[in-house]
């Protein structure tokens, strides 16, 4: 999608800092990040959110959690603990219409939680 600033990532026409990517799944750290280590993992397929998506993509959504699985595990938050969040709509104050989850972690005392 033209307009779409994560596609523009995925194209490679806008630079991210991209932790690891495949032909469904990309993943890259957050530009504003809420959290000592924040990224997104996001499908390559254009998802505005979870409110258009298919049958068909139940696979790529379970590959969404698995990969963000994966990257927390060789990022080295898995062991704290982390949290997985996926905003869907303007009341969950979702500003990027790409379907994504949020991977947030690496706290250190429990006071730096933020989200
Ligand atoms: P959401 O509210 O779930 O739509 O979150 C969108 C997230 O995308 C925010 O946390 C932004 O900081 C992040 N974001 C926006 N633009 C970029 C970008 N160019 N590169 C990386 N992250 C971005
Ligand atoms: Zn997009």
């Amino acid at each position: 999608m033209e307009s779409c600033i994560f596609c523009k990532i995925i194209k490679g026409k806008i630079p991210g800092k991209i932790i690891y990517r495949d032909t469904d799944v990309i993943v890259f750290y957050d530009i504003s990040p809420k959290a000592p280590v924040h990224f997104l993992v996001v499908p390559v397929k254009h998802l505005p959110s979870l409110r258009e998506v298919n049958d068909e993509d139940q696979k790529l959504l379970g590959k969404l959690l698995f990969t963000a699985r994966k990257i927390a595990e060789d990022l080295k938050i898995a062991g704290s603990g982390y949290k997985v969040v996926m905003n869907n709509g303007k009341d969950a104050g979702q500003l990027v219409y790409h379907l994504h989850l949020h991977v947030l972690g690496g706290w250190r005392k429990k006071e730096d939680w933020v989200v």
